[in-house]
């Protein structure tokens, strides 16, 4: 298996929103990529410039930082055949890799506005950017993500080609992979979630790199999908025996929930559910992982924050 490391760039309308095309707000005008083999070192690249076929002129904030301009894209090749021989390229076993998730939501989001052949489900990712974190960050406390500047810098990686060319991002990217020398890298994969699981059968549950991870099928509410006994169960991460929560699920976030549960065996794990909305529908990504005494500290400590600045909402709104 290849590794692809890839990256995109893409225009935007030159009105904001005026202009935008519903289907495709974000146009791709450049594809450049990497293939790496198992060691980790460059084997091949791809580049190539798009056409634009939407949006023509380069938003002013994206024209400052790219290389190119329109008289040069006016020269690309459109979007499809571009697409497809880049797809041609990967090969049959490969697995994406990218700075984030938003390139391989733009490639599909693209695709789609040419109605191409949708990419095989489901799809797995490597996001270098949150493996990067999880690298470079032991403290547990988290962190905001970097740049791919950043990371380049932090590698002492010798910055002699600018950034923001696809190809040189992709080169940069992989060599932050090389360099950051992540154990067992292919074990930690993410889901694509640009479409997700229809019904049950299309579920997705799996254990892999030392966590248990559920990504569900949509549901007309959060309280829909809070009903749902899978959606709250937790399961250890490593035998998965059903197990009773320690902390029971508490939103963190608008949009998330968090517990700890504890196996006999295996100890204590911090589960998280994560909601994403897709046409009004709402997909639960759950996690399973180990957590030791400070987390568990810290996520109590969470709870009561949050308890604490509801109480002072509410002393706030009965004073008023
Ligand atoms: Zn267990």
């Amino acid at each position: 298996m290849n590794y692809i490391v890839m990256d995109l760039e893409w225009n935007q309308s030159y009105n904001g929103h005026m202009g935008e095309h519903p289907r495709m707000p974000f146009e791709i005008i450049e594809i450049g990529a990497v293939k790496v083999d198992k060691n980790l070192n460059i084997i091949d690249e791809y580049s190539s410039l798009i056409k634009p076929k939407i949006y023509k002129k380069l938003h002013s904030k994206i024209r400052t930082i790219l290389n190119y301009d329109e008289d040069d894209l006016s020269l690309g090749r459109g979007f499809k055949e571009v697409c497809s021989e880049f797809l041609d390229w990967c090969g049959k076993d490969y697995i994406f890799c990218t700075w984030g998730p938003m390139d391989l939501t733009e490639l599909q989001t693209n695709m789609d506005f040419y109605y191409m052949d949708k990419l095989p489900r489901p799809l797995k990712f490597l996001n270098l950017q949150s493996i990067y974190a999880s690298v470079t960050n032991t403290s547990g406390i988290p962190q905001s993500m970097s740049k791919l500047e950043k990371a380049v810098s932090e590698m002492n990686i010798p910055e002699n080609e600018p950034f923001h060319t696809a190809l040189n991002d992709a080169r940069y990217t992989a060599l932050v992979m090389k360099e950051m020398k992540a154990k067992n890298i292919n074990q930690l994969y993410s889901f694509d979630l640009y479409i997700t699981p229809k019904n049950k059968e299309e579920e997705i549950e799996v254990s892999h790199n030392n966590q248990y991870e559920y990504i569900s099928r949509g549901f007309r509410n959060k309280h829909a999908a809070l009903d749902d006994e899978k959606v709250t169960q937790i399961r250890c991460y490593k035998c998965s025996k059903k197990v009773k929560t320690h902390i029971d699920w508490f939103a963190n976030s608008p949009s998330s929930y968090m517990c700890v549960g504890k196996c006999w065996m295996h100890g204590y794990f911090c589960g998280k559910i994560k909601f994403k909305s897709v046409n009004n529908n709402y997909y639960v990504h759950k996690t399973i992982k180990p957590i030791d005494k400070q987390g568990i500290e810290a996520i109590k400590q969470k709870q009561e924050d949050i308890r604490e600045k509801r109480k002072e909402k509410r002393h706030m709104k009965s004073s008023n």
